[in-house]
């Protein structure tokens, strides 16, 4: 590996942030092609559940707490993959 003067490393910082920052994420909705976009988990999780409510209300009462689980499992995996 390369030895990073000060500068090196103030730019990977830099570069670290930027990404945290701007990286928006894309998860398909679980049971249909829609594809969610945001940087923030929380508030795509949120945007699913709008969703779920207005187009996949069956599979929202239809679930049990196993089905949940699952779910949020699928999702997880789903948003730490990009
Ligand atoms: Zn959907």
């Amino acid at each position: 590996m390369k030895r990073r003067g000060l500068n090196g490393w103030q730019s990977l910082i830099s570069d670290g942030e930027k990404c945290n920052m701007i990286s928006m994420k894309q998860v398909q909705c679980l049971d249909c092609e829609k594809i969610f976009e945001n940087e923030v988990e929380m508030n795509m999780l949120l945007d699913m559940q709008k969703h779920y409510l207005a187009d996949h209300n069956e599979i929202i009462t239809g679930v049990d707490e196993a089905g949940k689980v699952a779910w949020m499992i699928e999702f997880t995996k789903r948003w730490n993959a990009n």
